[in-house]
């Protein structure tokens, strides 16, 4: 056992029920051991990158508090997405929940099967805008950079590209509330 880590958690999903596969995919992740979730981000809906003929997606990302050891977590989100049904077919095809290590504190982590940070962070839109909602001035230790001055260099990179549209929680839930191990940052 480690002492307790601040570690970022990417997710998205574009197939069946995404709303319900992300809230069961945050239940599993408050559920694990030494583990808890402080933050979680809008939930955004976005286009696919890569291969397009697939579904839109949901993103969101999620600040939770662990002491599991990165490796540990890693296997624990590869468990938790295949519980929820994920086949892996194509790289970058449709899949009901995609969950990343963004951060593990500010560790570097160069491994064959774990990259932290998330080796692809700075180029996508759909990380970096939920992440600047709830770090803003969270510091990228390769990149050199806080999450919203990298989003702002994406911006500029590519005017043309729209922002994930934020998917208003259910209007009866407060701020923060938990429900069902779930958090809403809206009301
Ligand atoms: P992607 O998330 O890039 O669309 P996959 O989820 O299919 O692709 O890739 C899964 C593999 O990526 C995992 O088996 C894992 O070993 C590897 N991987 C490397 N770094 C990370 C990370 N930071 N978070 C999650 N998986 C990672
Ligand atoms: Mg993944």
């Amino acid at each position: 056992m480690i002492s307790e880590c601040e570690v970022f958690i990417g997710f998205g999903s574009n197939l069946g029920d995404r709303r319900a596969l992300i809230n069961q995919a945050l239940q599993a992740l408050s559920g694990l051991p030494t583990t808890s979730l402080s933050k979680l981000s809008s939930l955004y809906e976005t286009v696919p990158v890569g291969y397009l003929e697939q579904g839109g997606f949901l993103n969101g990302v999620v600040l939770i508090q662990s002491s599991l050891a990165a490796s540990d977590l890693l296997e624990q989100l590869l468990a938790i997405e295949n519980r929820l049904g994920r086949v892996r077919k194509e790289r970058w095809g449709p899949r009901t929940i995609d969950l990343d290590i963004l951060f593990y504190g500010d560790n570097l982590i160069d491994e064959a099967d774990l990259q932290v940070p998330h080796p692809e962070l700075g180029n996508r839109l759909f990380v970096l805008e939920p992440l600047c909602e709830i770090a803003p001035s969270w510091f990228h230790p390769r990149l050199d950079g806080t999450i919203s001055q990298l989003l702002l260099q994406y911006q500029l990179k590519h005017p043309e590209e729209v922002a994930g549209r934020i998917v208003a929680p259910p209007p009866m839930f407060a701020l923060n509330e938990v429900r069902d191990g779930i958090f809403y940052r809206y009301g």
